[in-house]
C-alpha cells in the first residue's frame, strides 16, 4: 500500500507534503501517463512510502489519499506513480 497524489496538486505544487515526509519519497516529476498526457506535479514513490499518513492533512488542496481511498475518477494516478518511478 502507499499514499497517492492526485489531480489537485497540478498547478499548486507547494511541497507542504515534501516537508513532512519522513522517508523523502515525494518528488516533483514530469510524468507521462498511459493516456499520453503529461503530468507536471508531485508524486509519491510507491515502493518507498511507509504509509505513515503524515502528508495527507498537510495538503492545502486535498490531493493526497491512501491508495485504497482514491476516488474513482482519480484512480489513474495510482498507475501514474507506479510508472513514474
Ligand atoms: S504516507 Fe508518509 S511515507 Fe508515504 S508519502 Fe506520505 S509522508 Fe511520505
Ligand atoms: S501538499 Fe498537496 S498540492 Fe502541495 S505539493 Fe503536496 S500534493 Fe501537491
Amino acid at each position: 500500500m502507499a499514499y497517492v497524489i492526485t489531480e489537485a496538486c497540478i498547478g499548486v505544487k507547494d511541497k507542504s507534503c515534501v516537508a513532512v515526509c519522513p522517508v523523502d519519497c515525494i518528488h516533483e516529476k514530469i510524468a507521462e501517463g498511459e493516456d499520453g498526457k503529461t503530468y507536471d506535479m508531485l508524486l509519491i514513490n510507491p515502493d518507498e512510502c511507509i504509509d505513515c499518513g503524515l502528508c495527507e492533512p498537510e495538503c492545502p488542496v486535498t490531493a493526497i489519499f491512501a491508495d485504497s481511498d482514491v476516488p474513482k475518477q482519480y484512480e489513474h494516478y495510482i498507475k501514474l506513480a507506479a510508472i513514474a518511478f
